[in-house]
Parts: C-alpha cells; sequence; structure tokens
C-alpha cells in the first residue's frame, strides 16, 4: 500500500547521532566509558540555573504551558532589544526551519540553499512539496552570491546557515548584509544561527538589528547547543510583525513545554555558563585541530563547537574510521549523507573527551 504524497516518500530520514546507550549495547560497551562528541552538544550539559528552574517548573506540569511564551519572549526581547511581539518560540530551532517552510512555501515553490548545509533544509523543503534549489559551495561554506543568483521566480525561502553545520564555516557582517540586499523583498531569508554564542567577539553581529531594516529576514536561534538544553527542545526565531504573525498561526499551540521556557529564560541570564562553554570550546578547537595537524588531517576551519575532518582519500573512509572509533567507545558523526564520505565531525567535548577521541582515532588510522 503506497499512503501519501509522493514528495513525502521521497523524504530520506534524518540520521541522528547514535545515542550513548544503543552503541554500548551493540559494541557490548560500559556505557560510562563511552565518550559522545556527535551532536554538537554542550559537554557541561545542563546549566544548574536551569535546573533550579525546571525543579520549580515541575509543580505545575498538570497544566499547559503558555502557549505564548510570555516570560521567555519577554526575556528574549529584552536582550535582543526587539519588540515580543517579533518572536517566534520553537520545540528546538528545527520545529522554527519547519515552521518557515510550512508558512511561506507551497507545494512547488522553491527554496534555495547551499550544498553541505544544515541537513534540515532538505527535510523541511520535501516536507511541504517545495523544489530545493541547491547551489555548490565554495570551500565548503556558502557561496553567497551564486545563491543570490539561483533565486528565481518560484522562490519563497533561502535558508542560510551562519557558523554552517556540518562543516563550522562562517560568513562576515559584511557578506550577510551584501546579500540581505540583493534578495528580492518577497523572498524570506531564514538566517540560521545555532552557534551564533560560539563566535569569537571580533566575529559578532546583532543581527537582530537587521531584522529591523528587513522585513524578509528571519532569525533562527537556539537554546540546544551553547546553552546546554538540547535535549529540552527550545529555540526561537526574530522577525517583523508580518512574517511573525504567519508562523505563529502554523505553529502547534503548545510547541515550547513549560519546563523548556522555565530552564530557557534561566539560561539566558546565565552568562557565567556562556562565558564557561566559549572559553572550554576555544581551548578543544586548538587541541582537537594540533591534533589533526600532528596527523597530516585536513580540516576545515570551524567557527563552531565542532570541527570536520577528512579520515582518508577513499570514500570508504568515513564509515571505515567512524567504526574503528565505535568499537573504542568513542561516538562521532559520519557525514556521508551530506555528500561527505572521506569526513567525519567531531564536537568538541571537555579536554579528556578530547584526549580519548585523539587517542582512538590514532589507532583506528594505524
Ligand atoms: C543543531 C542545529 C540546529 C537545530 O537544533 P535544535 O536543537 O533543533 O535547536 C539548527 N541549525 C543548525 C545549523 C544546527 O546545527
Amino acid at each position: 500500500m503506497q499512503f501519501g504524497p509522493e514528495y513525502v516518500r521521497a523524504i530520506a530520514p534524518y540520521q541522528a547521532g547514535k545515542p550513548i546507550a544503543e552503541v554500548a549495547r551493540e559494541f557490548g560497551l560500559d556505557e560510562a566509558s563511552i565518550v559522545k562528541l556527535a551532536s554538537n552538544e554542550n559537554p557541561f550539559g545542563v546549566p544548574e540555573s536551569s535546573k533550579a528552574a525546571m525543579a520549580q517548573a515541575v509543580l505545575e506540569l498538570g497544566r499547559y504551558p503558555d502557549a505564548n511564551g510570555f516570560e521567555l519572549k519577554a526575556a528574549l526581547a529584552a536582550r535582543y532589544d526587539v519588540p515580543a511581539d517579533w518572536i517566534t518560540l520553537g520545540n528546538g530551532s528545527n520545529d522554527i526551519l519547519e515552521i518557515a517552510a510550512h508558512a511561506f512555501v507551497q507545494k512547488g515553490e522553491a527554496v534555495v540553499f547551499s550544498q553541505y548545509s544544515f541537513a534540515v533544509y532538505a527535510l523541511a523543503t520535501q516536507g511541504v512539496g517545495g523544489r530545493a534549489i541547491v547551489v555548490p559551495a565554495v570551500n565548503y561554506g556558502h557561496d553567497l552570491a551564486s545563491m543570490a543568483a539561483a533565486i528565481d521566480a518560484d522562490t519563497r525561502l533561502v535558508y542560510v546557515a551562519n557558523p554552517n553545520n556540518p562543516t563550522g564555516t562562517f560568513i562576515g557582517a559584511d557578506e550577510i548584509e551584501a546579500f540581505l540586499k540583493q534578495v528580492p523583498a518577497k523572498v524570506i531569508v531564514v538566517l540560521d544561527e545555532a552557534y551564533n554564542e560560539y563566535l569569537a567577539p571580533e566575529h559578532q553581529f546583532e543581527s537582530a538589528s537587521w531584522v529591523r531594516k528587513y522585513p524578509n529576514l528571519v532569525v533562527s536561534r537556539t537554546f540546544s547547543k551553547a546553552y546546554g538544553l538540547a535535549g529540552l527542545r527550545v529555540g526561537f526565531a526574530i522577525a517583523q510583525l508580518d512574517a511573525t504573525d504567519l508562523m505563529n498561526r502554523v505553529r502547534q499551540p503548545f510547541n515550547v513545554n513549560s519546563l523548556a521556557q522555565a530552564a530557557a529564560i534561566a539560561a539566558l541570564n546565565d552568562k557565567a555558563f556562556l562565558a564557561q562553554g566559549a572559553e572550554n570550546n576555544a581551548q578543544g578547537y586548538k587541541q582537537l585541530v594540533t591534533a589533526f595537524e600532528e596527523l597530516g588531517l585536513e580540516y576545515v576551519p570551524s567557527f563552531g563547537n565542532f570541527v570536520l575532518v577528512r579520515v582518508g582519500q577513499d570514500d570508504g573512509a568515513g564509515a571505515r574510521i567512524n567504526l574503528a572509533l565505535l568499537k573504542q567507545g568513542v561516538i562521532v558523526r559520519p557525514v556521508a549523507a551530506y555528500g561527505l564520505p572521506q569526513w567525519l565531525r567531531i564536537s568538541i567535548g571537555l579536554p579528556q573527551e578530547n584526549a580519548a577521541f585523539i587517542e582512538a582515532l590514532k589507532k583506528a588510522l594505524a
């Protein structure tokens, strides 16, 4: 029996990082000994401030969450200096990416995104029967000039990841703004900044201030990465009222649960947690790329909390080295599904986790 539309049947499901428990079962390992550097999670886990906020919020779980996320939106509005009604909350920013596709694209219309960009852009496009226009990457990053040129009369949406996942590439403020000026006013640009908080101060810029200038810009952020709340699922978008109003119509009424709302407010105010994470990330990045250089491995310079590294010159290399790492209890992310079969993506962990990965990698390559 064939159910559903052809464009849904054509979807290749998202491949997530392997859970620790699954690897322990499959390879007969002790869960505690496993190092997971596969999903760009925060190695410090949940901030203490968020745990305390959730302990309070648990007592109210018998009630529905605030459908409008009043307090979280107020906190975000204050932080980014935008009106609260310019904010859309999402069940993770993945939800935001999908909400945007539902709100702005109908079957047969086109969506532009880059080769080697986040897998969810293709999924969200296919989910609404959209036509994907995939623009070849340059040096593993977005080629914004070609992306602007690829926008055709049917294009309704462009996804831009900055920094990009899985490659870690980054586009500076001037280039992004030049791109925004080129995009037709009726085409929505979703600027996905899932890793923004990891950028060094000299690369940070307030994209929320562009939202004031560009009614077609939707900035997407998440609490899953630097804020350490991946398991809770909370993200948000900032856009002017017209775009926000449409996104609000297609989202689930209670898409962000009460614990997530409470934890996100606490995390947003926990500057020390972010600072600690950024510091660890900068150190860990050096630790990883120093090892790659010693091993003579090519890597893509990264602005996120992960590094893409080429582990061989044949198309079996990624899978082979990945398996050798799994057997040693180290979970990283193969990226063959992104068209990068010679590469692996390594999330930056704590110093001892990075060291365990490096040791295991040396054995795997030997
Ligand atoms: C991780 C990631 C997201 C989404 O994560 P959520 O947990 O759904 O917020 C979005 N975009 C990119 C580029 C990512 O890497």
